[in-house]
C-alpha cells in the first residue's frame, strides 16, 4: 500500500466533492453509485463495497437489530471480488450490529485494508484502500450525510412502493367493480360509463350509435330444469359467442341474469345507414346463436330477444343513457311479443305501449280481490247442434279500464309473476261453476264436460298435476268433468318433460286438447310424439271462411283429413256464420264453437241455457 498524505487543504475539497455526491438522486441505487465513483477517484480507492442490512428494504427500521448484512452494491477499480471477502467482510461487520450509530473500523484482510463505516440504521459502505493517507474520522461529516442520504432514499423508495400498489390495487378494484365476475365481460356499471361517453360523442362528430339489448329466450327453464351450474356454464359460453362476434370498437357487456347489451360505435351518420348497420349486426348475432352450444353433457340451442335502438334521435331528446337503456329494452320486449328469436327496433309508440302494459300490470295485481273478475261458459256444439260441452274463458271488469280483454292481459300475466295466482282463481272458480252446473243440469245426457285454458307457466309448475288433482277432489269432480286446453307454446321448450307430464295427467284420467291448433310452432312431427286425442283448429283459419283464400281452405282441409288419419277429434273454433258453420257440418269434425252457435255465456247463463235444452229434449 503506497502512503500517501493527504494535504489537509486539499481534503477540504474532497470532503465537499464527496458531501456534493451524497445528494444526486432519491433513487437508492443511482446515489450511491455516483458516490462510490467520487470516493474512488477523490481517495483514491481499489473497490468500494455497500452492504445493506437485509431488513432494510422489507422490514421497519425496528427490526434491525437482529439482523446481518448483505452485499448490495460494489464498485471496482481493480477485480478483487472474491467470495470469501465477502464472507469475511460479513464477519466483520456484526460488530456494527444493532447498527443504530454511525461506527468506523478498518481490518485488514489477505494483506489489504478495508476501511467499514457503519451507516446508520442502513448498512455499511466499505473502502479497500490503496493509500493510506487519511484518518477514517476525517470521513465522518460524510458518512453522517450518506446515512441521511440512505434513509431519504429508503423513505423515498417506500414511499414510490406504497403508490404503485396503491395504483395496483386501485386498478384491480376498478376492474373488479367494472367486471361480471362469471363471464368477465364488463357489467352494468361499466356499460353505463361507455354509453353515457358514447352518447357525448356521436353529439360531438354528428354521428349514430346503437345499443342492442338482448334476452335470452326461456333461459330460466334451464336454470330451473338443468340447474343453476349449467345455466351458468351456458351464460359464459354465450358471452364468449358474442364476444367473438363483436367487431372491433364495440363492446358486449353484461348486465345480469340472461341480459346482454352491446354498444355499436359510430354505425353511420344518417339515421337509415344507423338503422341498416344496426340490423345487421343483429341479425348476425342471430345467426350466431343459431348454432347450438356443447354445455357439458347438454347440446342446449338458445335464442335471443334482441330490442335495437339508434342514438342520438332526431332532435337530441331523450337521448340520454337512462332512456337509451329503456328504449332498447323496450325493444327487446317488442322482439319477444313478435315470437322470440328475432329483433325489433325501438319506435316511440311502444313507450305508450310498455306504460299501458304497465299499468295494467299494476290494475291486474289488485282484481283478484278487487272482485273485478268472473268467467264465462262458451257452449261447444257436435254436429247435430247438441251442447256437449263448454269452454270457460275468464272476464275483468276494472272500473278505470272497462272490459279488458283476455288477449290483453293473460300474456302479461304470463310474464310477471301474476299468473300463477290468477290460474288458481280460473281453477277454482270454474271448478266450483261445475259442481253447481253438475247438480241442476244431472239429467242433460250430452252435456260432458268443461274446458279449462291451462297457461304455459301454470302448466310447467312443478305441483301443477298434484294441484289439478287435490281441486278436483276438493269440489268432488271427476277428471271426466273437465278437460284442459293447452296451447302449442307449452311445447317450445323441453318437449320430453311435456309429453312426460301429459302422460302422468292420462294416467290420472285427465284429458287435454290442443288449442289454437296451425299457429306457433304447429309441427305435425310434434304431433306423433304427445298423447293427444283433440286438437282445436285456430280461429284464423276458420272464421269468414267462405272469403278465406285457397292455401287457407287447402291447410284447414289437410289439417282435418290428418287428424281423421291419426284418430285425433277435430273441434272447430270462431264459427261466426252460417256459410262458416255449412263448410264444416260436412266434414269429419268432432265439435264446433262459435259466435253462431253461442257467444260466451255468464254462468247462470249456461245452467239456464241447459236447463232449457233438458226441457225441450224431454218435450220431443
Ligand atoms: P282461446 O282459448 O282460443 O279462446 C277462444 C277465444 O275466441 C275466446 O276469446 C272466445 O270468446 C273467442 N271466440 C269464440 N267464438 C268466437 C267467434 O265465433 N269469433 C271470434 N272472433 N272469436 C270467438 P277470449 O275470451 O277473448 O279469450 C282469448 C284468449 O285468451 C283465449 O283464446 C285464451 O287463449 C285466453 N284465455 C281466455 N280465458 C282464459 C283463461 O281462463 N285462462 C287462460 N290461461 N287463458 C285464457
Ligand atoms: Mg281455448
Ligand atoms: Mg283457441
Amino acid at each position: 500500500m503506497e502512503n500517501t498524505q493527504f494535504d489537509p487543504a486539499d481534503f477540504t475539497e474532497i470532503q465537499n466533492k464527496l458531501l456534493l455526491a451524497t445528494g444526486t438522486s432519491e433513487d437508492l441505487d443511482e446515489m450511491l453509485q455516483s458516490f462510490m465513483i467520487a470516493a474512488t477517484e477523490q481517495l483514491k480507492l481499489s473497490n468500494v463495497y455497500v452492504y445493506l442490512l437485509d431488513s432494510v428494504s422489507t422490514k421497519s427500521d425496528n427490526n434491525a437489530k437482529d439482523s446481518g448484512f448483505n452485499f448490495y452494491l460494489s464498485y471496482a477499480d481493480s477485480q478483487n471480488q472474491l467470495p470469501h471477502l465477502h464472507a469475511r467482510i460479513q464477519s466483520s461487520l456484526k460488530q456494527f450490529i444493532p447498527c443504530d450509530e454511525e461506527a468506523v473500523d478498518i481490518v485488514e484482510i489477505d494483506g489489504l485494508h478495508y476501511l467499514m463505516y457503519c451507516l446508520k440504521k442502513t448498512g455499511a459502505i466499505i473502502f479497500e484502500l490503496k493509500h493510506n493517507g487519511f484518518q477514517a474520522s476525517m470521513l465522518t461529516p460524510v458518512m453522517d450525510r450518506l446515512s441521511l442520504a440512505c434513509s431519504i432514499c429508503f423513505s423515498v423508495g417506500k414511499l414510490k412502493n406504497q403508490i404503485r400498489l396503491n395504483k395496483e390495487m386501485e386498478k384491480a378494484y376498478e376492474k373488479q367493480a367494472n367486471q361480471d365476475p362469471l363471464t368477465k365481460l364488463p357489467n352494468r356499471r361499466s356499460f353505463r360509463y361507455n354509453l353515457y361517453q358514447e352518447i357525448a360523442n356521436t353529439k360531438r362528430y354528428k354521428h349514430y350509435g346503437a345499443v342492442l339489448y338482448i334476452d335470452l329466450d326461456h333461459f330460466k327453464n334451464i336454470n330451473d330444469s338443468l340447474g343453476h351450474s349449467v345455466g351458468d356454464m351456458l351464460l359464459t359460453k354465450v358471452a364468449d359467442r358474442f364476444t367473438e362476434d363483436a367487431r372491433v370498437g364495440d363492446d358486449v357487456y353484461r348486465l345480469g341474469g340472461d341480459e346482454f347489451v352491446y354498444i355499436l360505435r359510430n354505425v353511420g351518420d344518417t339515421e337509415t345507414l344507423a338503422m341498416s348497420t344496426a340490423q345487421a349486426v343483429a341479425r348476425r348475432l342471430l345467426d350466431a346463436m343459431a348454432e347450438p352450444m356443447q354445455v357439458g353433457d347438454y347440446t342446449l340451442h338458445v335464442t335471443p330477444s334482441i330490442g335495437v335502438t339508434i342514438f342520438p334521435n332526431a332532435n337530441n331528446e331523450d337521448s340520454d343513457s337512462e332512456s337509451v337503456l329503456k328504449h332498447a329494452d323496450t325493444a327487446m320486449y317488442k322482439a319477444k311479443s313478435d315470437g322470440r328469436n328475432t329483433f325489433a327496433f325501438y319506435d316511440p309508440e311502444m313507450q305508450v305501449t310498455a306504460s299501458k302494459r304497465l299499468i295494467l300490470e299494476d290494475y291486474l295485481r289488485k282484481a283478484i280481490n278487487n272482485n273485478e273478475l268472473r268467467m264465462e261458459f262458451q257452449p261447444i256444439v257436435n254436429i247435430h247442434e247438441e251442447i256437449i260441452a263448454a269452454e270457460s274463458l275468464i272476464r275483468w271488469h276494472n272500473p278505470a279500464l272497462g272490459n279488458v280483454s283476455p288477449n290483453d292481459f293473460i300474456n302479461i300475466a304470463e310474464e310477471s309473476n301474476l299468473m300463477l295466482d290468477l290460474s288458481k282463481w280460473i281453477m277454482d272458480s270454474t271448478c266450483s261453476f261445475i259442481k253447481e252446473l253438475k247438480s241442476v243440469t244431472a239429467g242433460n245426457a250430452e252435456f260432458r264436460y268443461v274446458t279449462i285454458n291451462i297457461s304455459p307457466k301454470q302448466f310447467k309448475q312443478q305441483n301443477f298435476i298434484t294441484n289439478l288433482i287435490d281441486t278436483l277432489k276438493f269440489y268432488d269432480l271427476s277428471p271426466d268433468d273437465i278437460r284442459l286446453e293447452f296451447t302449442e307454446n307449452i311445447l317450445i321448450d323441453n318437449i320430453d318433460e311435456t309429453v312426460l307430464k301429459m302422460e302422468e295427467l292420462l294416467s290420472s284420467d285427465i284429458k287435454f286438447i290442443l288449442d289454437d291448433f296451425g299457429t306457433g310452432y304447429s309441427s305435425l312431427s310434434y304431433l306423433q310424439k304427445l298423447p293427444i286425442r283433440t286438437i282445436k283448429i285456430d280461429q284464423s283459419f276458420v272464421t269468414n271462411f267462405k272469403s278465406k283464400t285457397q292455401t287457407n281452405k287447402a291447410i284447414v282441409d289437410a289439417i282435418i283429413a290428418m287428424a281423421d288419419q291419426m284418430c285425433l277429434q277435430c273441434v272447430i273454433e270462431g264459427v261466426e256464420t252460417k256459410d262458416d258453420a255449412d263448410y264444416f257440418i260436412n266434414k269429419n269434425v268432432y265439435a264446433m264453437q262459435g259466435y253462431y252457435y253461442y257467444r260466451p255465456l255468464s254462468a247462470h247463463g249456461l245452467i239456464d241455457l241447459l236447463k232449457h235444452d233438458e226441457k225441450k229434449a224431454a218435450s220431443e
